[in-house]
């Protein structure tokens, strides 16, 4: 039976040190920093938004809020992302996905300044992350390699298999366990033997967007299963993108949806508004 790492604790114990990093920086004179937008009234994003909020409360990190209407224009929003790229107190950008239709989210993110791109979405922050000399690390991914740390797992020369390779989750993924050394390999809609890849693999990083995707004849036995997704089963609760109940029997440590992957996703965007305040500091 596998260890279900708390993704919970983790997070806390990552957040307690940015904390005390924050207070230092405050001390010195510099307090980090976020702009969170927000535009429109989708449910979900306020959440994200509220919950990134209150994080960042909690370790002392200012943060200010640019609620926009559903009906702001494109030029709108770029003309407050100009501001806030300009404006010295704020330290990172986050621009709450997804945009309404009138608006082009590529056109957003790329008109945020690379040094304030907290979710490290610009391209130039995406180069960095590819080259492996990075500023920022992508929120999801980053909060997915602290789990796997605390695992005690050593990634090098370990079979690596990252199901899904969308730009925010899958891709970047692969690239931190390949900067990690480990063997990677990325599965997606098109890839043929997908269950004998899965199986052959050391670690799993599920970010499909589909609930109970991997089952447990598709892990091998001992293997680490992070669960990145994040979707409701047949009976609206809640789940992650991997058989939770059944794969435990077989994984050495998994992660649970929700209190896994989730709470670490925050934590990294903390840790990136902390970094980015520290060039203020300089
Ligand atoms: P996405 O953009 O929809 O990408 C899903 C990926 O899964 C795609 O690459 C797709 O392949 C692949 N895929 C879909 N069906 C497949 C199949 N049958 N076999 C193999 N691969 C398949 O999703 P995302 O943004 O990466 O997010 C993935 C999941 O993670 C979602 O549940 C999302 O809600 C969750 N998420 C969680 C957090 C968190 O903080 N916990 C953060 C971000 C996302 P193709 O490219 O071939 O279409």
């Amino acid at each position: 039976m596998g260890i279900v790492i708390d993704g919970r604790a983790v997070a806390a114990k990552v957040r307690c040190s940015i904390k005390e990093e924050t207070e230092k920086m405050i001390a010195n004179g510099v307090t980090p920093g976020l702009a969170v937008v927000i535009v429109g009234n989708n449910q979900a994003s306020r959440a994200y938004v509220n919950n990134k909020e209150k994080a960042c409360e909690e370790v002392g990190i200012r943060s200010e809020e640019y609620a926009l209407p559903e009906e702001t224009t494109e030029a709108e929003l770029l003309e407050l992302i100009a501001k806030l790229n300009a404006k010295e107190d704020v330290d990172g950008i986050l621009v709450q996905m997804p945009l309404p239709n009138q608006i082009n989210e590529e056109t957003v993110l790329n008109a945020i300044l690379p040094s304030k791109d907290v979710d490290a979405f610009h391209p130039v922050n995406v180069g960095k992350i590819m080259i492996g000399n990075y500023d920022f690390l992508p929120c999801t991914p980053a909060g997915v390699m602290e789990l796997i740390k605390e695992t005690g797992t050593d990634i090098t020369g370990k079979k690596c298999v990252v199901i899904g390779r969308s730009n925010i989750v899958g891709k970047p993924m692969a690239m931190l366990l390949l900067h990690a050394h480990g063997t990677v390999t990325i599965c997606h809609s098109r890839t043929k033997d997908l269950k004998e890849i899965v199986k052959d693999a050391d670690i799993i990083v599920a970010a499909v967007g589909k609930a109970k995707f991997v089952t447990a004849d598709m892990v091998k036995y001992g293997a680490v299963v992070i669960d990145v997704g994040m979707n409701r089963d047949e009976n609206g609760k809640r789940c992650g993108d991997v058989d939770f109940e059944a794969v435990k029997n077989v994984a050495s440590y998994i992660t649970p949806v929700p209190f896994g992957v989730g709470p670490m996703t925050i934590t990294m965007l903390l840790k990136n508004t902390l970094k980015a305040a520290e060039s203020r500091l300089k």
